[in-house]
């Protein structure tokens, strides 16, 4: 039987992919990537660079790696509705086999390709794989969707069956002839030069083995300290594996498997970690289960809360111009790599909500238009559970202190020196509040408050004072 083998930007690997070694076994195995321009065309890649160069590059590793073994990577260009059918039948495939995507969006046109090719007599056939467990799969007691994260890691632990990552077919079979009306969607590979988008050196670079080498660097190094590392803003404290997570260049299996063995004797690190990869179910499982949290706040409650608008606030902190050392290189990292650490995204998330009253959508928006890792279930759920309205949510009437965190989590300065390099100079007792250190010594780290560093936007008791006020207001209503 020949099948289609549909690759989709979540899965851009051949080890530990179950659709292609499922088309394997039942015969023929046709892989295929459709360049959709709803994420291809120039104008679209160029809002989402970042994602876009990940997964060019990862693309073409993935198509020389099918070429080593023999086949080749068809890329079909059109709509995945249009040309999916198309492929479908130029080749005469019975079935087309993918992974399960669980965004809305992707669930409408998976349910539309499937019935589109059951008109044309081949089906789709969709396999788990972006989740450990399928999201929906875990439920209480009373066959409901957790939403608090503990009593679902528990759930977790106990339902799912951890499997060995299958390792990459050795050879695949050759491609079948193409017929002539093939050149209607066959084209080329896409580029960067292609889709517009120009290289960034700084971003982490896509593909299957750079993703195997982070997660070997960390288990051989990081990992075993990763339950205090990962909260230092300025070490290599954690995995970087999300972009790897979110293109699928590593399967969360693997993830998982790689780890549990370097950290045997090092259970807290071995805790923390796994934890970590549950809360990533967790958000699939919540955006599976309520789709509408990537409109709304997860909480009823949180409707039409009374955000500000203020241009003048928003762009300071898009640009990093808050005057608050650890939000501002929190801010300028992001543009800068395309990712920014665990902790400071909490930090510069709760202080555009909570601090500056600003629309926690907007910020969800932001990164997702810079994360190289913008996912849309994780994304959500860290800025629900940031401005206070999520599930599992950090109680809203807990508000960071951007100072206190910033000389928790970044001691010496390191994160902000590195981001904010104007405060470089500034003694490491007032690098997270500049605007506390004896005029003098300021002068001579080269820093003029309000000339070379921004004043801090709004003072942190009165930011404070205006957001629990605000939430009091709004979340006692009858
Ligand atoms: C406001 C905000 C926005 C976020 N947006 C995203 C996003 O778009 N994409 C994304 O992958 N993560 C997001 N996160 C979660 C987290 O910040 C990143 O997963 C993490 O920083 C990635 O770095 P790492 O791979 O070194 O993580 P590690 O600390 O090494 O963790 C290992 C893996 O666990 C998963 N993970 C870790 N923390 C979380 C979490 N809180 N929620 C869900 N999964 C987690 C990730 O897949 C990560 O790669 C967001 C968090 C916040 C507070």
């Amino acid at each position: 039987m020949r099948t289609l083998v549909w690759f989709r930007g979540k899965d851009l690997r051949l080890t530990d992919h179950l659709p292609l070694l499922d088309a394997l076994r039942g015969g023929e195995a046709v892989p295929l990537f459709v360049v959709d321009p709803y994420f291809f065309a120039p104008s679209r890649a160029r809002e989402l660079p970042n994602r876009m160069q990940f997964l060019v590059e990862s693309l073409e590793e993935l198509a020389a790696d099918i070429k080593a073994r023999g086949s080749q990577l068809l890329f079909a260009h059109g709509k995945s509705l249009d040309v999916v059918p198309q492929v479908a039948k130029a080749l005469a495939v019975s079935r087309v086999v993918a992974h399960r995507w669980s965004e809305p969006f992707g669930i409408e046109r998976d349910r539309r390709v499937a019935a589109a090719l059951a008109a044309a007599g081949s089906r789709l056939e969709l396999f788990e794989g972006e989740t450990m467990a399928s999201p929906g799969q875990i439920l209480t007691g009373q066959g409901t969707s957790f939403a608090v994260f503990t009593p679902f890691a528990r759930a977790f632990a106990k339902s799912v069956t951890m499997a060995t990552p299958r390792p990459a077919p050795r050879t695949l079979p050759p491609l079948p002839d193409l017929p002539a009306s093939a050149s209607a969607w066959l084209g080329p590979a896409p580029t960067l030069a292609s889709i517009g988008v120009q290289k960034n050196e700084f971003l982490t670079p896509g593909g299957e083995r750079a993703a195997r080498g982070r997660l070997a660097v960390f288990a051989r190094a990081a990992a075993a300290q990763y339950d205090e590392g990962r909260n230092l803003m300025a070490i290599a404290g954690t995995s970087r594996m999300s972009q790897d997570l979110k293109f699928g260049t590593l399967s969360p299996f693997a993830a998982w498997d790689a780890l549990r063995e370097p950290l045997a004797h090092h259970p807290k690190a071995w805790r923390a970690f796994s934890n970590e990869l549950v809360w990533r179910e967790f958000a699939y499982d919540v955006m599976r289960s309520k789709p509408a949290v990537l409109t709304h706040p997860f909480r009823p409650a949180w409707e039409k809360f009374p955000w500000r608008e203020d241009q003048a606030a928003w762009g300071a902190w898009v640009e990093g111009k808050t005057g608050y050392p650890v939000v501002d290189a929190a801010a300028r990292q992001l543009l800068a790599e395309g990712f920014v650490h665990n902790r400071a995204r909490m930090i510069a998330a709760s202080f555009l909500c909570k601090h500056l009253l600003l629309d926690f959508r907007l910020g969800e928006a932001h990164y997702m238009k810079h994360l190289t890792d913008g996912d849309w279930a994780s994304n959500n759920l860290g800025w629900q559970w940031s401005a206070g309205c999520g599930v599992d949510a950090q109680p809203w009437f807990r508000v960071f202190n951007p100072v206190t965190q910033g000389e928790k989590f970044d001691a010496a300065g390191a994160y902000v020196r590195r981001w904010v390099p104007e405060l470089a100079k500034v003694h490491a007792k007032y690098i997270h509040s500049p605007w506390t250190s004896p005029p003098l010594e300021l002068r001579s780290a080269g820093v003029e408050l309000g000339k070379t560093y921004p004043r801090p936007i709004v003072e942190h008791v009165v930011g404070r004072g205006r957001f629990l006020a605000a939430a009091e207001g709004h979340l006692r209503k009858p």
